[in-house]
């Protein structure tokens, strides 16, 4: 059997933003091969959820205290932590400079960089770090940090995101580095063009739109100019690669990025 396979039954995974997105994918992926996974969000209430396998614990990742109690208080229930999928983030397209200077809302801004980076670079910072305090007294656990094509590969509009996503791979080649010798592997994972999420809303689409010099109709309809596969991801196709990569199967992995972005590799 695949749970089997994988050896995933029972071990105890939190999930950071995991209440939508990739995130929810990622648990729903976890919770059937018989992971207990720890839903750990602003979104969510502390508490069992509906789904079997499946427990909630509301925190802030920009937050030392909440991130530290929060990941003690699922060491404490559940006697154990295997995993972290730092997934939690967020994306705000901004120009460097509005030069057409209609939206100035779309020229970056010391708030909207300080908000990516405290989400994207912070969180995963403080969450790392919270949990590999339990894998180094354990001498074994997994990180998998969800970054971005566009960390390698910079992205129009989107400078900053795409910064906090470089800035997180640094952090995975790095920690790969200093925490292999206690048993603890790191590993990244970078998505292109998915299936939307509650990432992509209208106020979003609108900011990518104009960052882009196009119309919120136009933003990247004909994949098969620019995903060789030529269809977005699903976010199942991401959640399959965390799994595997979260589990003994993957025992040699620590260090790297994946890219899962259908053979695109320029945005
Ligand atoms: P999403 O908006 O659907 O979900 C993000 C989740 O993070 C939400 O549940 C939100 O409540 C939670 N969150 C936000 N701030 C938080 C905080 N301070 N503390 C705790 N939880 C917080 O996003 P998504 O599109 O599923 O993105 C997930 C990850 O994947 C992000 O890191 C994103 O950069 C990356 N990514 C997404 C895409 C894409 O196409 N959607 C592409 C490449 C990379």
């Amino acid at each position: 059997m695949l749970q089997d396979w994988l050896g995933l039954k029972n071990k105890v995974v939190i999930v950071t933003g995991g209440a939508s997105g990739i995130g929810a994918h990622i648990v729903a992926e976890l919770a059937q091969v018989g992971a207990k996974v720890i839903v750990l969000d602003l979104n969510v209430e502390t508490g069992p959820s509906d789904s079997e396998n499946v427990y909630n614990v509301q925190a802030n990742v920009t937050d030392a205290e909440s991130v530290t109690s929060a990941v003690d208080h699922v060491v404490e229930k559940f006697g154990r932590l295997d995993g972290l999928v730092n997934n939690a983030g967020i994306n705000l397209p901004r120009l460097l400079v509005d030069v057409k200077g209609e939206h100035p809302e779309y020229e970056l801004s010391t708030d909207s960089f300080n908000k990516m980076f405290d989400i994207n670079v912070k969180g995963v910072f403080l969450c790392g770090q919270a949990a590999a305090r339990h894998f180094a007294k354990a001498g074994e656990g997994v990180i998998i940090n969800i970054t971005s094509e566009a960390g390698v590969e910079g992205s129009d509009g989107q400078s900053a995101y795409s910064a906090t996503k470089g800035a997180v791979n640094s952090f995975t080649r790095s920690w790969g580095k200093e925490l292999g010798k206690h048993g603890i592997r790191v590993v990244g994972v970078a998505p292109g063009i998915n299936e939307p999420t509650g990432l992509t809303t209208p106020a979003y689409n609108e900011a990518l739109a104009y960052t882009r010099n196009t119309t919120v109709d136009s933003l990247n309809t004909d994949y098969r100019k620019v995903i060789p596969l030529g269809r977005p991801g699903k976010l199942d196709d991401i959640a399959n690669l965390v799994t595997y990569l979260l589990s003994d199967r993957a025992g040699y992995i620590t260090g790297t990025t994946y890219a899962i972005t259908g053979g695109k590799s320029r945005g």
